[in-house]
């Protein structure tokens, strides 16, 4: 008999070091293929979007990289994993598989090929890589999971401190196994090239995410306490790098807990709950699969969402509202692939409530344009915006987006940034009035209220 091999099937973890999978398949001592699968045929699955293939081609180049190192190479393969994977099973003599663990829709792909792999004797081990919490450790006292934020980043941080990171495996037996060229993929845009101020600000992989980490704690942290503010980097900007996996929470919290200055140690309890929205919006995916679609609270459904106008909604998409905060975050996002936190709450306040345009459709824009859109992240988030989510905002606190301009950017340090023609005769009139649209979007919600 041929010696045996294991697979692992690397995910949302592109990253050597704290990779459980990895290791635990490097520690069984077989020959190890280690597969990347461009799934867009399992039902269920939704296709990446645009700025995301960009981000996974160049992550993908960086692994591989990083696995040559170690002895291996990456294995491309495309196509439904049910069927994808079994053959590479078959092709290559496995007798192991190994993954971390995913929360969203996909588990379903995942939960059925441990069923059947096990069937046809083929080992599958699986591991939290992801997550601080996994989702169904953390649960109200009467077993449900929680819908509000601050019982459930409480309840984590009483419970049982999260592991350590776990190191990158010495060396790997690399097992030779046909790959699919990357080109081949197409994840790039050619015409037009729009990538180059993606190329301009960051850099995918996992060394460019713990330079970005390094950068942050030296430079970030210490102005955490203004991270409402767009004119200044006061965050971390690792949200593409955590949503692909490249650094996990894990080393994040590890390397926040030590050699950082005082004025640094003064927001880190801050930081690490927004670490915490994270777990919790994976926390609210997983119990609401359909959260991309469907309104967390139900009584949405009777919400009277305008038709989109097809111009103003062009204007929200291209940054020509004339409203110059919005239309700031709106560039920065086409420019970068990437938007301030602040920022994307106005714009998302700005689409659903001033335009009355369904969330959906924000998010649908959010997933195509953001490097680090994320199924329970930019879901979450959308919904909370347009009241509808976990824990929302109320809905009849609607933004005025030049007061928050006012508070967040009061040298318009941000907004000339990406609006350079402000002044000039070149900047378009708002595209609606703000006090009568608020007025309209109140008036609507009464239906909502009127259904709960
Ligand atoms: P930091 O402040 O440095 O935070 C560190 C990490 O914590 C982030 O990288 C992120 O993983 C997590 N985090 C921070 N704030 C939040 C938050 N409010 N909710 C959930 N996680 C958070 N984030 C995404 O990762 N992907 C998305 O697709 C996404 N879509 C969004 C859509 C809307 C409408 C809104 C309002 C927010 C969205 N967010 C999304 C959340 C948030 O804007 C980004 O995570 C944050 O701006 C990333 O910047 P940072 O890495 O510098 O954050």
């Amino acid at each position: 008999m041929s010696q045996p091999s294991s697979i692992v099937w690397l995910r949302d973890d592109l990253r050597v070091a704290d990779n459980p999978a990895l290791l635990a398949a490097a520690e069984r001592g077989a020959p190890v293929v280690v597969l990347y699968l461009l799934d867009e045929a399992s039902p269920g699955l939704r296709p990446l979007g645009a700025a995301s293939r960009w981000w996974l081609h160049h992550s993908l180049i960086a692994l591989d990289a990083s696995l040559a190192e170690l002895g291996a190479s990456l294995t491309l393969r495309r196509g439904a994993a049910s069927e994808v994977l079994p053959a590479l099973v078959r092709e290559v003599g496995a007798d192991a598989v190994f993954w971390n663990r995913r929360y969203s829709a996909a588990r379903d792909v995942d939960a059925e090929l441990k069923v059947s792999l096990r069937e046809e004797g083929v080992a599958v081990c699986s591991f939290a890589a992801s997550v601080l919490y996994e989702p169904w450790t953390l649960t109200t006292g009467a077993g449900d999971p929680y819908k509000v934020f601050t019982p459930f980043w409480k309840a984590a941080l009483a419970s049982e401190e999260p592991r350590a990171p776990v190191a990158a495996p010495h060396a790997l037996e690399g097992h030779a196994a046909e790959s699919e060229l990357l080109e081949d993929w197409e994840l790039l845009p050619t015409r037009p090239d729009w990538a180059e101020g993606l190329r301009a600000t960051w850099t995918p992989g996992e060394q460019g995410a713990h330079e970005r980490l390094e950068h942050f704690v030296e430079d970030g942290l210490a102005l955490y306490h203004r991270r409402d503010e767009p004119g200044i980097e006061a965050t971390s900007r690792l949200s593409p790098h955590l949503r692909f996996g490249e650094i996990s929470p894990h080393q994040i919290r590890d390397r926040v807990q030590e050699g950082i200055s005082p004025e640094a140690a003064r927001n880190l309890a801050t930081f690490l709950s927004e670490v915490g929205w994270r777990e919790f919006s994976v926390n609210i995916l997983f119990h609401w699969p359909d959260l991309a679609t469907v309104n967390f609270r139900r009584e949405f459904d009777e919400f009277p969402w305008g038709r989109p106008d097809p111009g103003q909604l062009e204007a929200w998409q291209e940054g020509r509202t004339g409203i110059p905060i919005v239309d700031a975050g709106m560039r920065e996002l086409w420019a970068t692939g990437w938007m301030h936190n602040r920022v994307r709450m106005i714009v998302a306040s700005f689409l659903t409530k001033n335009l009355l345009v369904d969330w959906r459709v924000g998010e649908e824009w959010f997933w195509d344009t953001l490097v680090d859109a994320d199924p329970a992240n930019n879901a979450a988030s959308w919904q909370w915006v347009a009241g509808s989510g976990a824990d929302a905002a109320p809905y009849f606190r609607v933004f005025n987006p030049l007061l928050q301009a006012e508070k967040f950017d009061p040298d318009q340090e941000y907004i000339r940034r990406w609006v350079p023609e402000l002044d000039t005769e070149e900047y378009p009139d708002p595209i609606v009035d703000l006090k009568a649209s608020r007025d309209e979007a109140l008036a609507a919600y009464e239906a909502v209220k009127a259904a709960k």
